[in-house]
């Protein structure tokens, strides 16, 4: 049985464990969550690095610091996951969907000024499979028109664009460290803040609404509710685990680039021949080999694959079902223009199972695709 997903683990998570079990400060920003919010300064480049429960906590935070209001809209894409939209929809705020570009499934830059109204305030970017979206056309656009930007990197942390890591570029972003992610913490997150005058509000609504994290910092005597916000630190047990896989982040994301790229050898031919479509990476761009995807000729084929490799005990998963089709999302959103490119790469994609240790199983799960697409099959 080879499963989508197998969380990583390291020796280092049982001592930190260990060591937060054994002190008297198992609530938020202690050591570790200090440890983590440095690296992620450091590392990503960012003003301000803030731990939240979840990627979709940190969204929520980042809907609020963008002042979103009710009538207000947020253009984003439809191929996404639900958090990105909820973030949005519960500020009484729509999000305004638009399509995405046939090559790296991201948000079409090229649509986005067609979808801007006098209600537009913000952009929300995801950087799908930890490819990057088009940041320097989608800046100079949200800069044209005063939009605030967002960046759903829940999958996109040690990935960068023209140099510049992703969560780097916008206002502000998101990270997850749910257990499906690179890095990960069971369920976690992180808000990223690029813009130093939303920093001192961030804090503030991370910690229920309370000025705690100035008076932690000795610079006010005491204090007190100043503004709306809720729970969004996580505890000492959570950051000292997530410290353990940030330590050896670089390596951790290199190891799977090297699972990345075997699959993307094995598949080659079968690209010259016509037979799949493997994922496309800009040259300005480099991946963090979140994820490895297929694009079968038509949904048929694609649900052929998956049931094939099914009986192979392989478990190889579609993605997203389009938010502007879902349910909530009739209800809450709406879309701008043509979805044609959403509508059709969704039922063609594929997920292949891509997790540290996998390593020869990257073979069994080609040959098993090779397999089940051959002419003969
Ligand atoms: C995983 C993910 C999220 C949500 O992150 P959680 O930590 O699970 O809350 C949001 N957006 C995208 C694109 C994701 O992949």
């Amino acid at each position: 049985m080879i499963p989508f997903n197998r969380p990583w683990s390291g020796a280092r998570a049982v001592e930190f464990l260990n060591e937060v079990c054994g002190s008297t400060h198992l609530s938020g920003d202690g050591r570790f969550t200090k440890l983590c919010h440095e690296w992620l300064e450091n590392i990503l480049g960012v003003r301000k690095a803030l731990l939240t429960t979840s990627g979709s906590g940190a969204l929520d935070m980042a809907a609020i610091l963008a002042g979103l209001e009710a009538g207000d809209e947020v253009i984003m894409p439809s191929f996404t996951f639900s958090s990105s939209a909820n973030a949005i929809v519960l500020r009484g705020a729509t999000p305004v969907f638009v399509d995405i570009r046939a090559d790296t499934l991201n948000i079409d830059e090229r649509l986005i000024e067609a979808a801007i109204t006098p209600r537009t305030r913000a952009i929300m970017v995801v950087h799908y499979a930890g490819v990057a979206c088009a940041m320097d056309s989608i800046m100079a656009i949200a800069a044209r028109h005063g939009l605030t930007v967002i960046e759903d990197a829940a999958q996109a942390i040690m990935a960068s664009y023209r140099g510049r890591p992703l969560g780097s570029i916008g206002q502000m972003a998101a990270l997850s460290f749910h257990e499906t992610k690179n890095i990960i913490s069971g369920e976690g997150g992180a808000i990223l803040i690029n813009d130093p005058e939303i920093i001192e509000r961030a804090e503030i609504i991370r910690e229920k609404g309370t000025n705690r994290t100035a008076f932690a910092r000795g610079e006010i005597s005491k204090y007190t509710w100043v503004d709306l916000g809720s729970s969004y630190l996580p505890s000492e047990i959570i950051s000292a685990f997530l410290w353990s896989q940030l330590e050896v982040a670089q390596e951790l994301t290199q190891r799977r680039l090297l699972i990345w790229s075997r699959y993307h050898e094995h598949f080659e031919a079968m690209e010259q021949a016509g037979v799949l479509r493997r994922p496309t990476i800009p040259e300005d761009v480099v991946s963090n080999g979140h994820i490895y995807y297929l694009l079968l000729p038509d949904e048929a084929k694609r649900d052929g694959l998956i049931r094939a490799l099914r009986a192979e005990g392989i478990s190889a998963v579609f993605h997203y079902i389009p938010l502007h089709s879902a349910p909530a999302g009739l209800r809450f959103g709406r879309a701008s223009g043509s979805m044609q490119q959403t509508d059709d790469l969704s039922r063609r994609l594929v997920r292949l199972p891509l997790w540290l240790g996998l390593d020869d199983g990257v073979d069994v799960v080609a040959d098993a695709v090779k397999r089940a697409l051959s002419p003969a099959a």
